[in-house]
């Protein structure tokens, strides 16, 4: 019997023993696949004011230290400086231009991410760390549509 197989039935064998593994891996799939889909969704109508003003990307700016947000999911907060006023949830999917949807981006992550929609874990991480370096009188609540949050 080759190896693989070998792995597939012990894995039969310790599902059939315990049934109640396929319970915690079906809760823990659907936790993942919720986490990994898209936050809201797509919306026609859009903001009529397409861009932040340069007093609230300073602000965006500010209350970031400065510092891009852009946090991957292994690695520290990107270093490079803000730069760019990036819409959370993207103008095109509806986003609001509001400070409540707006992050600090460098160059390079805010080219990278472009119209891409975050995902709710994205989101989720994202007000988190906002948590720590946001100065106390900013909400970190991300907030793209009125009354639409995660
Ligand atoms: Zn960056």
């Amino acid at each position: 019997m080759s190896e693989a197989l070998q792995a597939v039935v012990t894995a039969a064998e310790t599902v059939h023993d315990h049934p109640w593994l396929l319970a915690v891996a079906g809760v823990i799939l659907l936790v993942v696949l919720v986490l990994r889909s898209p936050a809201g969704g797509a919306c026609s109508s859009r903001d009529p004011r397409r861009t932040f003003t340069s007093a609230e990307r300073a602000q965006a700016f500010a209350r970031a230290g400065m510092r891009c947000e852009h946090k991957s999911m292994f690695w520290s907060r990107c270093t490079n400086t803000a730069t760019q006023g990036d819409h959370i949830f993207p103008w095109s999917h509806g986003g609001r231009t509001a400070m409540s949807n707006q992050q600090a981006l460098c160059a390079f992550h805010n080219n990278r991410k472009s119209g891409s929609v975050p995902t709710r874990m994205y989101i989720i991480r994202l007000q988190r760390r906002r948590r720590r370096y946001f100065p106390p009188e900013e909400t970190a609540r991300i907030e793209w549509r009125l009354g639409a949050a995660i």
